[in-house]
């Protein structure tokens, strides 16, 4: 058992009676960057990519406002890093996010020729504000669907190159690791409903991150932090995982995921009232609606309670009949809900949005396990501090992606170790564990979404983190002595293990910082808190 009484393998299992598939990379999830750093290893050796469900379902495929990048004649990316580092309450890593902002525009360069349209205006490219940037850096496909004009491209691309082999369906469960190096993985493939082996010389976590932990979430279904948690089980070191950015701007409305009404509305120049049709923004910042996030966010939080209502509205009428145009999703969305954002007032409230932490990475994407990389929302790479600037995520995926299949061309250069790497191997695990089990993983995930929000939400407090961690501990008692079979069980006791480090983490650090608020440290404490938590 790992510290906390978390089993090491999430079910049990001997490698000698699993079918077994050998190959030279390993990628986990379809994002920008699993699909990106596939594209690059795939001229190096035999690539095989495998993703929980469809292909294309992933947070990038929902990302609206767009990708930052420095490109125009009046910016450069010491602004773009000077900002990045500002918005990330000074606990970025400055290297890391050099590498970011002066890699970046090659790597969008190259999205653009592996087939990726962002808008134009008479053969320029539109950019647009968000907030936090000085300049209009964010460049943006079809409005309001970057995120998917990239996701089509780069699916468009690896699957007419045929080079890497697609396995969706497939859950990655754990890692295999031994003397601190990694062999493979244990998946479900859930086409035929069996356990099997993928073994591998390098393997590559793209994740992606751990919205689901919270009720309410722009993330869909399948951001339940899988790698994050698989490669804690492992042995990888995690980081910074108490930093959970809240979008301020969720479309009010019932169910999960919540829809993003992106920032770039803002950056437009939508205005927030609260219910009584106030603006409030300049009273909270003198960047007004575009703040950065963590402060929009508790702005809204705050005055939500004011006035004793569960939403305020963004006014974008003035945006006016460019609405329609400019951001066609959003429109239709809140049409179908009976809402003219050219005419009508839009009710929104902050969501759970993006994970900061992750699996700690050198600046090539390494981690502290042998032939294991991360890359992505799932990596801690240090480039969002304590609270990441609204589009660097997108090129985030890109740049230590590129990185990670520059580092491993290398080593296979130097070291030149065949596919026979794991051929010999003895894993197995058995951990005894009850059946049948006596909880309900879907009910039990929703007490845990809302569990968070209410008590490791956009405010926090002590009282409120320890009420939540002896929770947490219950059903840790609960979930981790059953046998899990099913992939909501898989996924519920990876959120669990993420509730507990996020908890945590959120209790031990006693200052506020980016996202992080804690109501009874308010303020920063860079004497005793400049530093990570780490697992
Ligand atoms: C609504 C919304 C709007 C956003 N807008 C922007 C924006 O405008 N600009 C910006 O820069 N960022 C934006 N973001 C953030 C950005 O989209 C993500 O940070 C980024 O896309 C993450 O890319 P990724 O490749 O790391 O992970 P993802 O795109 O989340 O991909 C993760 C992949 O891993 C797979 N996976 C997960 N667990 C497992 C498992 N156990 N087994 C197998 N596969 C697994 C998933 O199915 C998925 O394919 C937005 C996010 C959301 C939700």
């Amino acid at each position: 058992m790992l510290p906390h009484q978390l089993p090491r393998y999430l079910i049990n299992f001997n490698l000698l009676s699993l079918e077994k598939i050998y190959t030279d990379f390993l990628i986990i999830g379809s994002g920008i960057a699993g699909l990106y750093t596939s594209l690059k290893l795939s001229a190096e050796g035999e690539t095989i990519l495998l993703t929980k469900s469809r292909l294309k379902e992933s947070n990038t495929e929902y990302a609206q406002g767009g990708i930052a990048v420095a490109l125009g004649d009046d910016d450069s990316p010491r602004l773009h890093m000077e900002d990045t580092l500002k918005a990330g309450a000074d606990f970025c890593d400055p290297q890391a996010v050099e590498i970011l902002v002066t890699e970046g525009p090659q790597c969008v360069e190259e999205l653009i020729e592996l087939g990726t349209m962002f808008d134009q205006i008479e053969g320029k490219y539109k950019t647009t504000l968000e907030a936090a940037h000085r300049r209009p850096r964010v460049l943006h496909a079809q409005g309001d669907a970057t995120g998917a004009e990239i996701e089509r491209a780069l699916v468009e691309k690896v699957l007419k190159e045929n080079k890497v082999k697609i396995r969706e369906n497939t859950f990655l469960l754990d890692i295999l690791v031994k003397d601190n190096t990694s062999y493979g993985v244990l998946v479900l493939d859930n086409e035929v409903k069996k356990l099997v082996a993928y073994l591998a010389k390098s393997i590559i976590l793209a994740t992606g991150g751990v919205g689901q932990l919270y009720r309410n979430t722009t993330n869909p279904l399948v951001a339940t932090g899988d790698g994050i948690a698989s490669a804690y089980r492992g042995g990888a070191k995690v980081r910074d995982l108490e930093f959970i950015q809240f979008h301020p701007t969720a479309l009010y409305h019932p169910g999960n995921p919540k829809f993003l009404i992106s920032e770039a509305v803002r950056g437009e120049g939508a205005i927030l009232k609260n219910i009584r049709g106030e603006a409030f923004m300049a009273s909270y910042h003198p960047q007004a609606e575009l703040a950065p996030r963590d402060v929009v966010a508790r702005a809204i939080f705050d005055q939500m309670k004011k006035t004793n209502s569960d939403y305020v509205y963004l006014d974008a009428t003035k945006i006016k009949d460019r609405f329609s145009q400019r951001f066609p999703n959003i429109y239709e969305r809140c049409l179908s809900l009976g809402i003219n954002p050219e005419k009508d007032y839009i009710p929104v409230a902050p969501a759970s949005h993006y994970t900061m932490g992750g699996i700690k990475t050198d600046t090539w994407g390494k981690t502290n396990i042998t032939d294991l990389y991360a890359c992505g929302e799932c990596a801690s790479t240090g480039v969002h501090g304590a609270n990441r600037l609204a589009s660097n995520s997108l090129l985030e995926g890109l740049v230590f992606g590129k990185r990670i299949a520059q580092r491993i061309k290398e080593k296979e250069r130097e070291d030149d170790r065949s596919t026979q790497k794991s051929k010999d191997l003895s894993f197995s695990y058995n951990l005894p564990r009850k059946k049948p089990k006596n909880y309900d993983p879907l009910k039990l995930r929703e007490e845990l979404q809302n569990l968070m929000w209410d008590k490791v939400g956009i405010i926090r407090k002590s009282s409120e983190l320890k009420e939540a961690q002896q929770k947490i501990e219950e059903w840790k008692a609960l979930v981790f002595v059953s046998e899990l079979e099913t992939v909501e069980e898989f996924e519920l006791a990876n959120l669990i293990i993420l509730a507990d480090l996020v908890t945590n983490s959120a209790l031990l650090r006693e200052e506020s910082r980016g996202a992080h608020y804690r109501e009874d440290f308010p303020e920063r404490d860079d004497q005793n808190w400049k530093k990570h938590i780490e697992y």
